[in-house]
Order: C-alpha cells, then sequence, then structure tokens
C-alpha cells in the first residue's frame, strides 16, 4: 500500500478531516503517515494546495529504515545563498551574474557553459572577498543544524556536492562536520582569481557520479540514498537516489524529484527515515 507522508508535527481541524479521509492517520516522530489507496499526481496536488502543508509519497521499493547516506546540494539547497551571485555582488556585476545562474537552475542554459561564463566574469577578483561572502551572506537553511545532529547519532553520512566552489564547501564541512564534500576549484594567482575553475566542471553528471562512488565507497546500493536539490544541474543526481527531494526547487525539478518541499525545512528530511 502506498505511504502518504504528511511533514507536519500538528494539523488544524480542516487539515485533520481532509487527511483522514485519504485512510487512517498514524502520529510519527514530527509528521503523519497514512497508507493509502493509490493517488495519483493530480490528488496529490490537491491535497497539498487545500492543505498548504508538505505532503509526499515514499517512492516505491524505498525504505527509510535502510538509508546510509544523504547527499546534498549546496548553494539555495543546504544554504539559503547562492554564493557565486553574492561574490558578483561584491563586484556590483550581481544582476548580470544572477541572471546567468537562474537560466541555469531553471534548466534553460547547459550548467558547465554557464558556470564557465560566470567564473570568467570574477576575474581579477580579491580572493579575501570570498571570506567576506563566507562571513557576511553565508546562511544556512532552516533545520541544516537539527538534520545534520539527527543524520550523525543515526550513522547516516552526509554528502555536500556543488556546483559552487570548494573555497566554500571545505569551510562548512569543517564547520559542521560533514562526511563529504565535493565541488568547483577557483584558479588564483597571487590572491587573485584567474576567472577559470582547475581541472573539469562539477556539473550534473559529476554530482551523479558522486553519489555512485560514495555507494560503491560505502558498500550500500543508490537505493540506500536520499538526495536533496533544487535546481536542474541536480537531477541526476537526484534520479539515481532511492529518494529524492526537491527543496523549495524550480517547478521543472519538482515535476522530475520523488517529494518535494515548500513549506518546511530541511529538518523535514528526517520524516522519511523513520
Ligand atoms: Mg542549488
Amino acid at each position: 500500500m502506498p505511504t502518504l507522508i504528511i511533514h507536519s508535527p500538528t494539523l488544524n481541524d480542516a487539515q485533520h478531516t481532509l487527511l483522514n479521509s485519504i485512510g487512517e492517520l498514524q502520529p510519527k516522530n514530527n509528521h503523519f503517515r497514512v497508507e493509502c489507496a493509490q493517488i495519483d499526481a493530480e490528488k496529490l496536488f490537491e491535497l497539498r494546495q487545500e492543505s498548504e502543508l508538505d505532503i509526499n509519497l515514499l517512492p516505491e521499493g524505498f525504505n527509510g529504515s535502510e538509508v546510509k547516506l544523504l547527499i546534498s546540494d549546496m548553494d539555495s539547497t543546504l544554504i539559503a545563498i547562492e554564493c557565486i551571485d553574492e561574490i558578483a555582488d561584491f563586484m556590483n556585476i550581481k544582476p548580470e551574474v544572477s541572471a546567468i545562474t537562474e537560466a541555469a537552475m531553471r534548466g534553460e542554459l547547459d550548467f558547465e557553459g554557464s558556470l564557465t561564463q560566470r567564473v570568467a566574469l570574477l576575474k581579477g577578483l580579491d580572493t579575501g572577498l570570498l571570506q567576506r561572502v563566507y562571513d557576511e551572506r553565508l546562511v544556512l537553511n532552516p533545520g541544516a543544524n537539527t538534520l545534520i545532529e539527527s543524520l550523525k547519532k543515526q550513522s547516516i553520512k552526509f554528502a555536500l556536492v556543488s556546483g559552487g566552489f570548494t573555497f566554500f564547501t571545505d569551510r562548512l564541512k569543517q564547520k559542521l562536520g560533514l562526511d563529504y564534500t565535493r565541488a568547483n576549484v577557483l584558479a588564483e594567482t597571487d590572491g587573485k582569481l584567474n576567472g577559470s575553475v582547475i581541472g573539469s566542471i562539477v556539473g550534473a553528471q559529476a554530482k551523479a557520479d558522486f553519489l555512485n562512488e560514495l555507494c560503491a565507497e560505502l558498500n550500500i546500493t543508490p537505493n540506500q540514498v536520499i538526495a536533496a536539490g533544487d535546481g536542474a544541474n541536480d537531477l541526476l543526481m537526484m534520479n539515481a537516489a532511492g529518494l529524492s527531494v526537491a527543496y523549495h526547487a524550480k517547478p521543472a525539478v519538482q515535476a522530475k524529484a520523488s517529494t518535494s518541499l515548500n513549506h518546511r525545512g530541511l529538518d523535514a528530511i528526517l520524516d522519511f527515515l523513520d
């Protein structure tokens, strides 16, 4: 029987009545579950609209108790900003750069090409400004700390993968105690950015490859992985995982992900593990 996850610790009367009509509501840790008859995408959409809650169907064959790895995108998923847009802001070229970022995240531009174009615009930037972006602009999305702490207690690994830069993933790994990271390396000479990245670009395929490499290293199957992202360049990685979470994501990403969160913070991902 399909399982519906209702990502809310409490329900008001209207929500309770609506959702109890689908099947018996089972209270769990911070969420509810309903074992229900087959439910189609249209009905799910209606329930989400009417209840104004995050509601997801567990993918077939996925078993939350067997999850060993969460792999997450960084910009606009683990953290609330797009680092490259904030770097550009310090150079007074944010509108140009964020227009390219937006188009790439919607899937209208090929990610590798768009990154090359944006990094070229950063040429000459004093690398000290990257530290200022980290210190002054970078904030975690809601629920990030709760999610990470709980995963540690459950011995589930956390991998951070980004089409952004190692400058930021390295610092977050250190600060949050993450297990694995992969991102692009900005080339620099004498404290200034060269306008290029070193080696091949971490784009959509590299993110999916990272997931598969980690499965081999941990001796687990992709079905034991949850992948979270918000952009078109996360879809190959998300598609490879047993459960994918579109986190406050573009419509094109939500349409292809197995689950979506649009109201709750990152800690709602824990509801899938019960
Ligand atoms: Mg992103």
